[in-house]
């Protein structure tokens, strides 16, 4: 007799697939944990993980088709690191995986070329003695987590240099993370300068060659720092020395979709999955992060000065209220120091938000922001209906009066960025430049219109968020800081914080030449306490901050989560929304519940949007009220309604 020894391995695979995601496929060979494998799944083939063997499963398994690299390109860690994350964030781990990685980048061939690495001159710095001793305080070996809270232009960036340097030479790898990838071509330019050479970049906006590339190199450890946004975390790498995310308090760290993790609270995880230690940088960090410094998880560092003689701006408050309006918008104040600016061939930036919100209500009369009696957020009008509601808990104010001084003279307050370039250039033709991301559609342009305003073309810039950080301008030696009221306008918690981090960075903006710098901000709210800080105390702000927090039950006092509800049809959303809250608060009798309330935006391609904000105690209890969510939903839903949990929420409309 003869037998046919015919020996099978069972694989797990992970796929980037918006269920679990993890199937069991056939395989001729034992297929290592954390190498590629291609598979079949239904018609198409997909690059998935290899999660190593398991026992012959009781169904058939159909084969994999291929593991393209003999070693495995993503380590346990990192695996292990992605479970964490799907964990934490209630994602299965089919979608957390879609979600952190591009499907694209998974399955391209790595490069055959070796990496023919350019090199530049250096020029080297000298540290002074503020930033020596905090680069001294930094260990880099071993799990440990530093904020560096350091004011606008005091040298954050030089002492990151510093770090990097000292690690590439203990043969390690780096990333460096930053929020926005229109700060890359200056920092670029500097990393450059610093080491010698380019870093691998690595963000989504890169065409699909640029980005694999940038992979592989860091992936084979060709390029030792990856610089990049986001998504840059997640490239793999088994020599990982250090972690630096700079403007740690940027909400982009956040991502919307599923799962939706912080970038920061992932890369602290995975430092101390890696025993690597991380920097968080900021001259105005989140104030959960100043919490984690005073509780001693962060080691908190300060730079209080800025090299070389530039100062800080001076800060002046105008009373809007008591002011005449140049062009219905400008206090005169305003309009006479962008004057005084422009005929001394000086240069002026004028800023304001207007993203996200059209309407913010304000008394005339006593110049109150007008909030929500329950949540201590602002009130939102329904457009020309003189209704107001509240976001956070649904309740409806018919007839408002102002919560403050009664009056009925409840003003709109909102207003762009078209109309303030309109006043501007009926007043001074020809000498201003506006960017916003109506205007500015590619960083190719946004780039050039800097270029310009540092060509001194134009002596004013008017933007919004865009102009607020990273720019160097010298003689940039006014900023006017018009319609950030509107901030504390929008129904978030964190707004306050909000208009805090947009005035000391736009602040940082004047004055960084020869000259010392003024800024104003014109406002309906002097008293309101935090202009007072920013003004007379900013050091101060986040005790207040914080213990605004504590008073109304926000985090990191509490922890809190979001659902959002949505389909096309009204009713049914309705009725399965409400089911499914009313089975929470009975199950889960110690969380608070705010709505189900519409959302701020409530429709979004013809589907309807209703959102429920839970204040739990404990992560663990939030936890199991978030699961239990899922599957009461699961129950209940009927058609393509979706319900969408996110943890720990930055994003309120
Ligand atoms: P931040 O990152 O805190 O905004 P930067 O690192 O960008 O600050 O520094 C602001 C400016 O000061 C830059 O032009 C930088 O080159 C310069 N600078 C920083 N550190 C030093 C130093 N030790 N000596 C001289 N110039 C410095
Ligand atoms: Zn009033
Ligand atoms: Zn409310």
């Amino acid at each position: 007799m003869k037998y046919i020894i015919s020996e099978r391995h069972y694989i797990d695979v992970l796929l980037p697939v918006a269920t679990e995601g993890v199937y069991t496929y056939r395989s001729e060979e034992n297929v290592a944990i954390g190498r590629r494998v291609l598979v079949p799944l239904g018609k198409r083939n997909v690059m998935g993980i290899s999660l190593g063997a398991v026992d012959k499963p009781d169904f058939e398994c159909r084969d994999i088709l291929s593991a393209p690299d003999s070693l495995p390109i993503f380590p346990v860690i990192w695996i292990d690191f992605i479970k964490k994350l799907a964990n934490y964030y209630i994602t299965s781990l089919g979608q957390t995986f879609h979600g952190v990685i591009s499907s694209k980048v998974i399955a391209s061939e790595p490069p055959e070329d070796e990496f023919n690495r350019e090199t530049f001159p250096l020029i080297p710095l000298e540290l002074t003695e503020e930033q020596r001793f905090i680069t001294e305080k930094i260990p880099l070996t071993g799990f440990s987590v530093h904020l560096i809270q350091g004011i606008t232009g005091s040298g954050k960036t030089e002492i990151y240099l510093d770090l990097i340097k000292k690690v590439v030479a203990q043969g390690k790898q780096i990333m460096y993370l930053v929020p926005e990838i229109a700060l890359t071509p200056q920092l670029i330019d500097r990393i450059k300068n610093r080491l010698g050479y380019l870093p691998a970049i690595y963000h989504s906006k890169l065409t699909d060659n640029k980005r694999n590339d940038s992979f592989w190199r860091f992936v084979n450890g060709e390029q030792p720092v990856l610089l990049g946004a986001r998504s840059a975390l997640f490239v793999p790498s088994s020599k990982l020395g250090l972690i630096i995310i700079d403007e740690e308090h940027e909400n982009t760290f956040k991502q919307e979709e599923s799962p939706s993790y912080h970038l920061r609270d992932m890369a602290v995880l995975y430092s101390r999955m890696n025993n690597i230690p991380v920097i968080l940088g900021s001259a105005t960090p989140q104030s959960e992060s100043i919490a984690n410094a005073k509780a001693g998880k962060y080691n908190l560092h300060f730079l209080k000065t800025r090299p070389g003689s530039s100062e800080l701006p001076a800060i002046e408050l105008v009373d809007i209220k008591k002011s005449s309006l140049v062009g219905g918008i400008m206090t005169e104040y305003m309009y006479d120091e962008v004057a005084r600016t422009v005929s001394k061939g000086n240069q002026a930036i004028l800023f304001l938000n207007r993203k996200g919100y059209a309407t913010s209500l304000f008394c005339r009369d006593c110049g109150a922001l007008q909030q929500c009696a329950n949540c201590s957020v602002a009130l939102t009008m329904y457009k020309n209906s003189g209704r107001c509601v509240c976001h956070y808990c649904g309740t409806e104010y018919k007839n408002l009066k102002c919560t403050e001084c009664g009056s009925e003279e409840i003003v709109d307050a909102g207003f762009g960025t078209e109309r303030v370039e309109e006043l501007i250039e009926q007043m001074f033709p020809g000498k201003s430049l506006r960017l916003d991301t109506d205007k500015i559609k590619t960083f190719k342009q946004m780039n050039l219109l800097l270029e310009d305003f540092r060509k001194k073309k134009a002596q004013i810039l008017i933007g919004t968020q865009l102009i607020a950080k990273g720019l160097h301008f010298p003689d940039v030696t006014y900023v006017g800081i018009l319609g950030i009221d509107n901030i504390l306008a929008i129904p978030d918690f964190r707004a306050v914080e909000k208009v805090y981090q947009l005035i000391m960075q736009v602040s940082g903006r004047a004055g960084r030449g020869e000259s010392k710098g003024k800024v104003q901000i014109q406002t309906f709210m002097p008293d309101n306490p935090v202009f007072r800080y920013i003004k007379e105390e900013p050091e101060k702000f986040y005790e207040y901050e914080l213990s605004r927090r504590q008073q109304f039950e926000y985090p990191p006092y509490v922890r809190m989560g979001r659902l959002i509800f949505s389909y096309s049809k009204e009713p049914e959303l309705k009725t399965v929304t409400e089911n499914v809250i009313i089975r929470l608060k009975n199950e889960y009798p110690e969380a608070v519940f705010y709505g189900p309330a519409k959302a701020v935006i409530y429709k979004i391609k013809n589907r309807y949007r209703l959102s429920v904000i839970i204040k739990c105690k404990t992560n663990k209890y939030l936890d199991e009220l978030l699961y239990q969510s899922g599957n009461l939903f699961g129950k209940f839903k009927t058609g393509t309604m979706t319900m969408k949990i996110d943890k720990d929420p930055y994003f309120f409309m």
